[in-house]
């Protein structure tokens, strides 16, 4: 049995100097406790008590490359020899903002910073000095980052059917310490629910700068859009003068190089990307129209940060570009080849077992769930899951050498590889044994 007693005591060393004893709140809830990395190559990471782990969270999603990626490590490594950060211009920030327009069907130009909560803030601030307006609508169950005027909590489907009635009252803050009028302007509406969004669209035109999304619910449970429910949203927003904001920080240069709205084709005004852009490197940007970065470009609308378009940062968001496109970015179909042949086998170990669950993936990202329902399409049905059941499942991999997220987002690299994804079903097939006899 593997022991975690360094990691442990590590913890607990932390704890005395660092606040919570992690560096991002959601990292404490690791159980049987906060692992603490002595390295990772690959997809291998290797624990401070020796213990190894095929690494399906992927730093919460950055690493499409894996840890430690040769050819990524060589660009930064190249780029740091060059000076990290100049606060001055340098080529990197046109290349790299060359390239995404290049990439993203729908940025005509590009802003760079430093994570996806950022890059989300911009995109408000942005819709709102576009449109002179000041309401956001946004979804329940999704995540747009920490920030005071975006960051909420997932209510009881008793409170949303408030929240759909567009009392900004009803909307729960993210944290205590959230000033009380911060989610003033945040209508909060179900999402995958056509008509519910046309009524608060129709209804509140005159006051909403911004419709906010994910793509695919990648935040609760990898829901797809209902076929035309984008294109709804791209629709009214047309019509009604309000910007589409398409959140991809978890979708961007993850369901193909131009993320989920090239995949889909449908062309939101802006668009937010974060995490894989920079394969672990801390970079995001929000692409979009020129109309709207008319007002960056004029000096209407500030946009600032000291390690804006640093050396590192941009060198690191041109080498996954790169990386990942290069052989007409033959990875992508690997990787997808990859996730299905996991997700087809997590089926079948349900059907093994007699095991009520639901996978739903698209393209190298899944959810997976232990739910007694057939299909989970609405983030109401989600919310049913046993999540402590799946937190079980999560510790018990863990001894089984499988690292995976506790809530069931589960991530694939281009370094995954078949043999990988073989040895993760061994070892689901021993937990669902283990589960079921209930250690
Ligand atoms: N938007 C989405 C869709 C996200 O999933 C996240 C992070 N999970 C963010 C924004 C915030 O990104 P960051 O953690 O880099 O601030």
């Amino acid at each position: 049995m593997p022991t975690y007693d360094k990691s442990r005591a590590k913890l607990a060393e932390a704890k005395q100097v660092l606040a919570g004893g992690v560096a991002s709140t959601l990292r404490g809830s690791m159980k049987p406790t906060p692992l603490y990395v002595e390295s990772a190559s690959g997809v291998i990471v290797k624990d401070v008590d020796g213990n190894e782990y095929i690494d399906y969270q992927l730093a919460y999603g950055p690493l499409i490359l894996g840890h430690a990626h040769a050819g990524f490590n060589e660009r930064i490594a190249n780029a740091m020899a060059k000076g990290i950060t100049y606060g001055l211009q340098h080529d990197g920030e046109i290349e790299l903002a060359r390239r995404l327009t290049e990439v993203l069907p729908c940025a005509d130009k590009v802003v760079l910073s430093g994570s996806g909560t950022e890059a989300v803030m911009l995109a408000l601030r942005l819709s709102r000095a576009y449109t002179g307006k000041r309401k956001v609508v946004r979804f329940h169950g999704h995540y747009h980052g920490w920030s005071d005027s975006i960051f909420t909590s997932f209510p009881s489907p008793d409170m949303m059917q408030k929240a759909t009635s567009a009392a900004a009252d009803s909307v729960p803050p993210g944290t205590k310490g959230q000033s009380e009028l911060s989610l003033q302007d945040v209508i909060l509406l179900p999402w995958n629910e056509p008509e519910a969004l046309e009524a608060a669209l129709r209804a509140n035109a005159s006051d909403i700068a911004a419709v906010i999304s994910e793509p695919v619910m990648c935040n609760s449970g990898c829901i797809l859009p209902k076929p035309g429910y984008l294109e709804k949203i791209r629709e009214l927003t047309r019509e009604l003068g309000i910007v589409f904001i398409m959140d991809e920080v978890i979708t961007g240069f993850r369901l193909g190089a131009g993320g989920a709205h090239g995949r889909f084709g449908i062309t939101p005004d802006l668009v937010t990307v974060g995490k894989a852009l920079g394969g672990g490197i801390a970079v995001s940007a929000v692409g979009g129209s020129k109309e709207i970065f008319e007002l960056i470009d004029t000096e209407q609308v500030s946009h600032l940060g000291t390690l804006n378009g640093n050396g590192v940062a941009t060198a690191a968001g041109l080498a996954v570009l790169e990386l990942m496109t290069e052989n007409d970015g033959a990875v992508y179909g690997t990787m997808e080849d990859n996730a299905l042949k996991l997700v087809g086998g997590i089926r079948s170990l349900f059907a093994k077992h007699d095991i009520r669950g639901v996978v739903n993936q698209i393209g190298p990202v899944f959810h997976f769930m232990f739910i007694d329902e057939d299909e989970v399409n609405h983030f109401d049905t989600f919310q049913k899951r046993d999540s402590g059941k799946y937190a079980k499942f999560a510790q018990l991999m863990l001894e089984e050498g499988v690292l995976v997220r506790p809530n069931g987002l589960w991530y694939i690299s281009a370094v995954h590889e078949s043999s990988h994804i073989d040895a993760t079903l061994q070892a689901i097939d021993r937990v669902f044994v283990r589960l079921a006899e209930g250690n």
